[in-house]
């Protein structure tokens, strides 16, 4: 388990924040606090007033005040949720991450509270508050002003994927590393955990002459694990090994478990449009990369026994209070490209790509973790060809060139180790 703080986030993202927060701190002490304005006016059709600042962020009571928002605290101390006339969003402690409307965004610094009160990074006025108020927001920093729009103005998207990427990233950057952790050698991986996709009642794919996904996926990992340890001479451990099947925590749990430096679960696809083929990776986000990605999570998620709706929001929330995957994202998304480049590179199909989803599977992985779609068994060439030995083969190897291309990124030190 990794220890965490009182708000349940994991110790070493507090301390990095705290690090970000004393060196913040500790500028207008060198003499820049005579600068900093102690007011920010705002003003829209119908409204305009003044907001506190508290330091180089804005103080959560004012705004409160300033706009009639409502707020309630969970009864750990480690959330808020506040409503406003536009709608609401949820404040999570010491985290620069805010869920609004099932999306995500992640502010420039953490939400903290200082002398009681709760503040907020400043731009959590062009990137909150407009789902609260229902207002468009821009900010002027130079003069301090911050100009609303009409009410139903604001429009809403969440952040980038790429920002959760830059998130995790910096992160691990900031993490405080033991000097003899330093100079320590270069290690490669040593454990790898291979997750062929459904088993037993859960079937997955299946294709026109009657082809099960659980079945292919279970053979193309049986070749993979026996070229990983006669090839890299690493211990390979397989979430299942026969036909049974394997809840969606057990699956990551087996890898925390066995401490592995890698996780990859592997599937085959299926889709209404028999013309499509080819290989797709996947790398946890809490947003999906596009459209397709997004209704692909749903069905693979749904296939695994994640329910939608209501759910999906607990699923959500979830995934943020077990961050184990989103410090690993930027070793993840190295993971999912070396996969796809092999498979493309090596086997006869379409490239559709690394793509970014919500995927229950991936979610508590303390480790580098990647889904691999290895074929779509709804194109009836390419389920014949997943039949083939031949073409099986040619993947676990593909796969195995991939992992081997991840060893030697760590061997020479260009891909950073987890500290998990
Ligand atoms: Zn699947």
């Amino acid at each position: 388990m990794k220890r965490r703080s009182r708000y349940g986030i994991p110790r070493a993202r507090t301390a990095a924040w705290a690090l970000l927060a004393s060196v913040l701190l500790a500028l207008p002490a060198a003499g820049i606090s005579a600068d900093l304005p102690q007011m920010i006016r705002f003003s829209g059709p119908g409204i305009a007033g003044s907001l506190r600042l508290a330091g180089d962020m804005v103080d959560l009571a004012s705004l409160m005040e300033a706009f009639g928002l409502r707020s309630s605290m969970d009864l750990m101390g480690d959330r808020m949720d506040i409503v406003g006339e536009g709608g609401s969003c949820r404040l999570l402690m010491d985290s620069p991450l805010i869920l609004s409307r099932g999306l995500f965004t992640v502010l420039s610094g953490p939400v903290r509270s200082m002398g009681g009160n709760l503040a907020l990074p400043l731009d959590f006025l062009t990137k909150g508050l407009p789902t609260l108020t229902g207002r468009d927001a821009r900010f002027d920093p130079g003069a301090s002003s911050l100009a609303l729009g009409e009410k139903g103005s604001a429009s809403f998207k969440g952040s980038d994927p790429d920002d959760l990427v830059r998130y995790a990233s910096f992160i691990r950057r900031d993490q405080y590393v033991p000097e003899e952790k330093l100079r320590e050698e270069p290690k490669g991986l040593s454990v790898v955990v291979l997750d062929p996709g459904h088993g037993g009642r859960s079937i997955g794919a299946q294709g026109s002459t009657g082809t099960l996904e659980k079945d292919l996926v279970l053979s193309v990992s049986e070749k993979l694990k026996r070229e990983l340890e006669e090839g890299l001479g690493v211990k390979v451990v397989l979430t299942r090994t026969a036909d049974y099947y394997v809840g969606l925590k057990e699956r990551t749990a087996i890898a925390n478990n066995n401490r592995a430096d890698l996780f990859i679960s592997i599937h085959a696809n299926a889709t209404f449009r028999r013309e499509i083929e080819g290989f797709e990776t996947y790398y946890l986000n809490f947003r999906s990369s596009d459209k397709e990605a997004g209704r692909y999570a749903e069905m693979e998620n749904r296939a695994l026994g994640v329910k939608g709706g209501a759910d999906e929001e607990a699923l959500l929330e979830a995934i943020l209070w077990d961050m184990a995957q989103t410090s690993f994202l930027a070793q993840s998304s190295e993971l999912a490209s070396m996969v796809q480049d092999r498979l493309v590179k090596n086997v006869r199909g379409s490239d559709r790509g690394v793509r970014q989803a919500p995927l229950a599977v991936l979610m508590g992985a303390r480790m580098p973790a990647a889904l691999v779609e290895i074929g779509f068994i709804s194109n009836p060439e390419q389920e014949v060809r997943l039949n083939r030995e031949s073409y099986q083969a040619q993947i676990a190897r593909s796969l195995y060139e991939a992992i081997e291309d991840y060893h030697r990124g760590l061997l020479r030190g260009e891909i950073k180790r987890g500290t998990d």
